[in-house]
């Protein structure tokens, strides 16, 4: 039978940032993945600056030779309203394809690497797992998304969570499609559903178009996201069909899960712990920084027991808080619907609240330097 010293359940950018972390470490660590990298995964690639920083990536080496689009503004308003443009005058975000993005932070991560494998079975043994009948390890790191079976196996109701749906599509347009669509790539545009409980975008990234929307709910998501579009043939933002289905895929936000994140031999990361931002759904940040502080943990314990383990829990709290509710939520959850969507229109129309409080403080979280490694 295999063994190693710490076993990476996906390899995402949260399974590969522990990874990565973990190199100078001298563990012997494996990252176990069902598909194999390069691989789509559903999600806008919209990432802060504060993940290059943490991984320490040279946005123009990057840009080299993968899509790195700065993004230097952004244009936001309600489903139907009038939007708002925000101009930074230099990047203050960056649009990549995951496709590449992981398949370059898997790579260099330094682990040895399982890929096209699927965890089939976890078993205790001793102070040990067994992964699939062949692979002995004394701590597995679930970094396996939404639906990690570390998470599964550590409790998750999946069915029952709180849940942001979203979908999106992505393809390369072609010159007729370019013609008709007026979004530009440094300038993202972002349009709030009436009812605030989610949002729609389109990031473009050279001639590379991501449309889609998520929402705090998941009825009727595609007629939501059916709506958004012929919202933007109307305004003329996207005047033609898109020649792919939008694809959907769920998350947690941070504060609203109650998935256990630590147990013996075992800790969730990314996705798998529910970690993305409340006010943005961003989850690559929170993703790459959890992997980060739980091999700041793994590097220095004597011992992987749910009590030993318990300081990644601490570091997570410490630097997510408590609860990401805020303000806005807890006001919110006590108006009726009607006055949100009266007040959601007027904030969204409004220039100063729409670049200190929805951009600078909710997406770009600017108050929030990157995580010290
Ligand atoms: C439509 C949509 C748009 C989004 N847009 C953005 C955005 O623009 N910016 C942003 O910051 N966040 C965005 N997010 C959230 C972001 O995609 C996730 O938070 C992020 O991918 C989490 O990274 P992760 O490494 O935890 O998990 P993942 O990226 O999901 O990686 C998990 C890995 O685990 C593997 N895996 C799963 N099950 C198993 C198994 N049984 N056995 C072995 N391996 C397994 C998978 O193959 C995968 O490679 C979006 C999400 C959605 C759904």
């Amino acid at each position: 039978m295999d063994s190693c010293d710490v076993l990476i359940v996906g390899g995402g950018p949260a399974g590969s940032s522990c990874a990565w972390m973990l190199r100078p470490s001298g563990l012997d660590v494996v990252i176990l993945d069902k598909a194999t990298f390069p691989r789509n995964k559903v999600c806008g690639g919209w990432i802060t600056p504060a993940v290059l920083d943490e991984l320490e990536i040279d946005p123009a080496e990057y840009s080299r030779q993968h899509v790195l689009q700065p993004i230097t503004g952004f244009r936001t308003g309600s489903i139907g309203g009038q939007p708002v443009a925000t101009d930074y005058g230099q990047p203050v975000s960056y649009g990549i394809r995951r496709y590449e993005f992981d398949d370059f932070l898997l790579k260099r991560s330094g682990a040895r690497l399982l890929q096209g494998e699927p965890v089939t079975s976890l078993e205790r043994s001793g102070d040990s797992w067994i992964v699939n009948g062949r692979m002995r390890t004394p701590l597995v790191v679930g970094a396996g998304g939404h639906f990690c079976p570390v998470a599964r196996f550590m409790g998750a109701k999946f069915g029952e969570e709180t849940i942001v749906a979203a979908q999106e599509a992505e393809f390369e347009m072609d010159a007729r499609q370019q013609a008709r669509c007026s979004i530009r790539a440094e300038i993202p545009e972002l349009y709030f559903c009436a009812d605030m409980k989610g949002y729609g975008w389109c990031f473009r990234k050279g001639n590379i178009l991501n449309v889609g929307l998520g929402r705090m709910d998941k009825h009727q998501l595609s007629s939501h996201v059916a709506k958004f579009l012929d919202f933007l043939k109307a305004t003329n933002r996207l005047t033609f069909d898109l020649p792919v289905a939008p694809a959907g895929h769920a998350y947690l936000l941070y504060g609203r899960t109650t998935r256990n994140v630590v147990a013996d031999g075992m800790l969730l990361i990314g996705d798998a712990a529910g970690l993305a931002f409340s006010q943005s759904g961003e989850g690559i940040r929170p993703a790459v920084e959890s992997g980060l502080l739980a091999a700041r943990v793994i590097a220095t314990a004597h011992g992987y027991s749910r009590q030993q383990l318990v300081a990644y829990r601490t570091l997570l709290s410490a630097r997510f808080g408590k609860s990401e509710d805020h303000w806005v939520t807890r006001i919110g959850s006590r108006l009726p619907q009607g006055w949100i969507n009266t007040a959601a229109r007027q904030l969204l129309a409004n220039r100063w609240f729409t670049r200190e409080m929805i951009l600078n403080r909710w997406f770009l979280r600017s108050h929030e330097p990157a995580l010290e490694c």
